[in-house]
């Protein structure tokens, strides 16, 4: 007998109900036991709330107007008892399910057919994230009437959970893991490495089932299927970050710019993002660069694309989204915002798995692999105070802080642990008007490119100079900013023009010092544009008070960023 999609509707409203983490696992291992191969996989993604294994590229794309519209045509739903159910709930297939109950089907066939299978489900999901294109909405809209018209109320509630991927049951992916090495009764550890591996819980659940335990021993990376990232957890200085390793780390500029995860095979490559979707159009230069400097048949490396002003600074992280949402017309994008990449760690290579291989090890594996594609900053360091020297380094040269990597440590997919540790000093930014400006130099010659940044006084009205800054903006917003600067212009002393105090600026910064340079006595050092605020008058920027209380709260954590 196929598994109907109302058990497994029911199972989840147990769940839902319990919240009790052994329960949880013991009903879903019961349950996951008794389905076939085929159901298996489908089954385990829908319970986590996905409508397709993790690493898939597939998605439904269904609005949430999309999903309102098929109700409406589905079902005679009274709008009212909707809102108030929402209200109650807070849970939209909750919502869904509960109006459902006491309206009626205008073309539900559910009494006429046989129950819905779990299989039929995900061929309908399949429909769905099928259409694409012109026209994609009818068909989808189509597709989706057709599957709910045979829902019952609580199966509905259930689609509609994953078509608005807000599943909430308390069955999350650790416990699916816990129970699936239940039901099939393998070591938890197995059933996590190999869902780290696979990317996908479903897949790891259905090679059990067909393959049996030493079908997960089998498991390997393939190519294009993109990996879980291994993620860092935070150290709040270099010192701390030496202990946690034993004495001695490698330590690696922190980048502050996008992730990604490149994978080769042949003539082929593909880009994934952090969120693991493909963005390989989005970045033209990325896959250039690979095919001309990788000579190995397969690979997939870890690096961070950034992006540079013309002075070679980083410019902010903002820009370099933009590229990523830009897939079709990229048009002279790689002319305005070119990127820069550099990388830093390898996982596979010709067939073979390298991620339990030691961190010191697959560094220069990577560093044979990639040609003339640079490598992260890196300096192993077992002193203090050489480590705090890199890390002034870093920050001079623009970037974020460090990572500190934990030499003999293997990589791990999906995980956030203490082997990888981010040293990023960064204060809150700051809203700050900008007083004055002055003329750079170079490439940036007749173009206001150096902010004096102020703070405002509301007991006297005035703006304090708290810093200055030349970085963190694209040429084009520099040249904007020269000609609004230039129209508030009030006077004029050598490069340096004052200006009524109207435009104000996000600023990130690593530090406040004390200064003698300006009137508040304070400075901020590093400090870049992060955003222009039109949204926000001067009025509205940060106070002097609210700088100094910043300035202070440093020395009550005293030692965080420094070597103490
Ligand atoms: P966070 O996003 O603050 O958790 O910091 C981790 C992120 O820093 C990673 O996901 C990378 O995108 C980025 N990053 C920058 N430089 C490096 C580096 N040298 N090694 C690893 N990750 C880096």
């Amino acid at each position: 007998m196929p598994a109907t999609f109302r058990s497994l509707s029911e199972l989840l409203e147990r769940i839902e109900a319990t919240k009790k983490r052994l329960e949880i696992v013991d009903s879903t291992a019961n349950y996951l036991k008794t389905l076939d191969a085929l159901e298996i996989e489908s089954a385990v993604n829908m319970m986590v709330g996905r409508a397709f294994p993790k690493y898939s590229q597939r998605t439904l794309d269904v609005s949430w107007q999309t999903l309102i519209r098929t109700l409406e045509d589905t079902y005679e739903l009274d709008w009212d008892l909707f809102r108030q159910a929402m209200a109650r709930t807070g849970d939209v297939g909750s919502a869904v399910k509960s109006v459902l109950e006491g309206c009626r089907a205008k073309k539900q066939t559910q009494l006429t057919m046989n129950p819905l299978t779990i299989t039929e489900v995900q061929r309908s999901f399949d429909a769905i994230a099928k259409a694409q294109g012109a026209g994609s909405r009818t068909r989808k809209e189509r597709q989706l009437t057709a599957l709910l018209s045979q829902a019952t109320p609580i199966e509905a509630k259930y689609l509609t959970k994953i078509l608005t991927g807000e599943m909430r049951t308390g069955l999350h992916e650790g416990l699916m893991e816990q129970a699936v090495a239940r039901a099939f009764n393998v070591p938890l550890q197995k059933v996590q490495h190999a869902s780290m591996v696979l990317g996908d819980i479903g897949e790891v659940a259905a090679t059990l089932k067909m393959q049996g335990a030493e079908g997960l021993d089998k498991a390997g990376f393939s190519v294009f299927r993109p990996v879980k990232l291994m993620l860092a957890q935070t150290a709040q200085s270099v010192n701390e970050a030496l202990s946690e390793h034993g004495g001695e780390t490698a330590f690696e500029y922190k980048y502050d710019g996008a992730r990604v995860q490149i994978h080769k095979q042949n003539n082929q490559v593909r880009v994934f993002s952090r969120r693991l979707s493909d963005v390989t159009q989005s970045l033209p230069e990325v896959v250039a660069a690979i095919k001309s400097n990788v000579k190995a048949g397969e690979a997939i490396l870890e690096g961070e694309v950034i992006a540079l002003d013309s002075a070679g600074f980083p410019i902010a992280f903002q820009h370099l989204m933009r590229r990523f949402k830009r897939v079709r017309e990229l048009g002279n994008m790689t002319q305005k915002i070119p990127l820069t990449m550099v990388l830093f760690d390898i996982l596979y290579l010709n067939g073979e798995s390298l991620i339990s291989k030691p961190y010191i090890e697959r560094r220069s594996i990577l560093a044979q692999t990639v040609g003339n594609i640079p490598l992260t900053k890196q300096a192993i360091l077992n002193q203090p105070e050489q480590a705090y020297t890199f890390l002034e380094e870093a920050l001079a040269a623009g970037h974020e802080g460090l990572m500190a990597k934990k030499l003999d440590s293997p990589y791990t997919p999906g995980r956030r642990g203490k082997r990888w540790l981010k040293i990023k000093p960064i204060l809150e930014p700051l809203d700050l008007v900008i007083t004055a400006a002055e003329y750079g130099y170079g490439r940036r010659k007749g173009w206001l490119s150096d902010y004096y940044l102020a703070a405002r006084d509301p007991a006297s009205g005035e703006f304090l100079v708290v810093g200055k800054t030349f970085r963190g903006l694209t040429d084009a917003e520099i040249i904007d900013l020269t000609g609004r600067l230039k129209e508030s212009a009030v006077s004029q002393e050598g490069h340096k023009v004052t200006v009524i105090p109207k435009i104000v600026v996000e600023v990130a910064y690593n530090e406040i010092q004390q200064s003698p340079k300006y009137k508040s006595h304070m400075a901020l050092r590093f400090a870049r544009i992060t955003r222009i605020r039109d949204d926000k008058t001067p009025q509205e920027a940060d106070t002097i008070s609210h700088v100094r209380e910043i300035f202070e709260r440093q020395f009550r954590s005293k030692g965080k960023y420094n070597t103490n």
